[in-house]
């Protein structure tokens, strides 16, 4: 079982069903509002403990109602919240989400606590967690604090996913760290600046990430599946998407994300990696929900026996 690191964050998402999204300045009266454990780090750690591996969550949440509901319910899947640490002063991290009968949203984050999450936080809690394998980042905490990560891995010869989510500008010291990065297209485009459209667009994007010096790419194309660009071989390998009942797309990423690491971590190479994750990102599409639509290995199986 591979022991899995994840450096992230951890929202409560706030959800509104509304007939349409409102305006600047306009009230909506809308339908059923449920909360739901979210935010990247938390639902990447979720689907990696899903599919069987030991998971251990580094990140910080308030000291209130929120914080006590996520760190629950991290534990009831199975992962180690002890590094999880409650700040103080500032608020569990929020996502406001109004969704139209259309399916559309529209989300405002406060990310509170996650941004307290520091570089020390993570030096303090590093000595403690053995044998890690793999250490994978969402970037919805400080970049300090992610390349603080990048380093001790690094140091310690753990194996870096990074899923550069929200995309941001990243320096090439913490690329050159990374040994996979997975981005979506929106991503691509805003690290590269080059469209992903075409399949000849997305391998030259790949190629011009590849060249920003982290080891490999695998860049995920939702409906159409993922490109793997292995940084040894200098190849590429396009793996389709399953053919599924697409009922919300909410988290794909972070199920392939999470899909890939456990992958990697249990031996397989990447090419392997990259096609199992790529049955969890489309398992994960034919339910509805972050976490609650994430795989178990035993669902994963079932689609490979198919
Ligand atoms: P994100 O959720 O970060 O935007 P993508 O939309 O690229 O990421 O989806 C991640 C992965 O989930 C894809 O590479 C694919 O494996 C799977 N996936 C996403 N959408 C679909 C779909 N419509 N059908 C099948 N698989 C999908």
């Amino acid at each position: 079982m591979p022991h899995i690191l994840v450096v992230g964050s951890l929202n409560m998402d706030l959800v509104v069903e509304v007939p349409a999204i409102p305006q600047p300045g306009e009230t909506i009266l809308g339908k059923n509002f449920a909360t739901f454990p979210g935010g990247k780090g938390a639902n990447q750690a979720v689907a990696a403990a899903r599919l069987g591996a030991q998971v251990s969550l580094i990140g910080r949440v308030g000291q209130d109602a929120f914080g006590d509901q996520l760190l629950a319910s991290a534990r009831a899947e199975g992962i180690d919240v002890t590094h999880v640490g409650r700040d103080e002063t500032a608020a569990t991290g929020v996502a406001m989400i109004v969704v139209n009968e259309q399916g559309q949203n529209s989300i405002a984050v406060a990310s509170g606590a996650n941004f307290c999450l520091t570089a020390d936080h993570v030096r303090q809690a590093w000595p403690a967690l053995n044998d890690v394998d793999l250490l994978v980042m969402p970037l919805e905490t400080p970049l300090e604090t992610i390349e603080t990560a990048v380093h001790l891995a690094n140091e310690a010869g753990v194996t870096v996913v990074l899923n550069p989510a929200p995309a941001c500008a990243l320096s090439a010291d913490l690329l050159a760290g990374v040994d996979v990065l997975v981005p979506n297209e929106t991503e691509t485009a805003q690290l590269t600046g080059m469209p992903t459209g075409t399949p000849a667009e997305s391998r030259e994007a790949a190629r011009q990430l590849l060249a920003l010096g982290v080891g490999s790419v695998v860049l995920t194309l939702g409906s159409r599946g993922a490109l793997v660009l292995d940084g040894e071989t200098e190849k590429f390998i396009l793996i389709p998407a399953r053919d599924v009942e697409v009922l919300d797309t909410t988290a794909a990423g972070d199920a392939f994300v999470a899909g890939l690491a456990v992958a990697l971590g249990e031996g397989k190479n990447l090419i392997d990696a990259a096609r199992f994750a790529n049955d969890v990102g489309a398992l994960a599409v034919t339910k509805q929900g972050a976490q609650p639509g994430m795989p178990t290995r035993e669902e994963v199986e079932a689609i490979l026996e198919e």
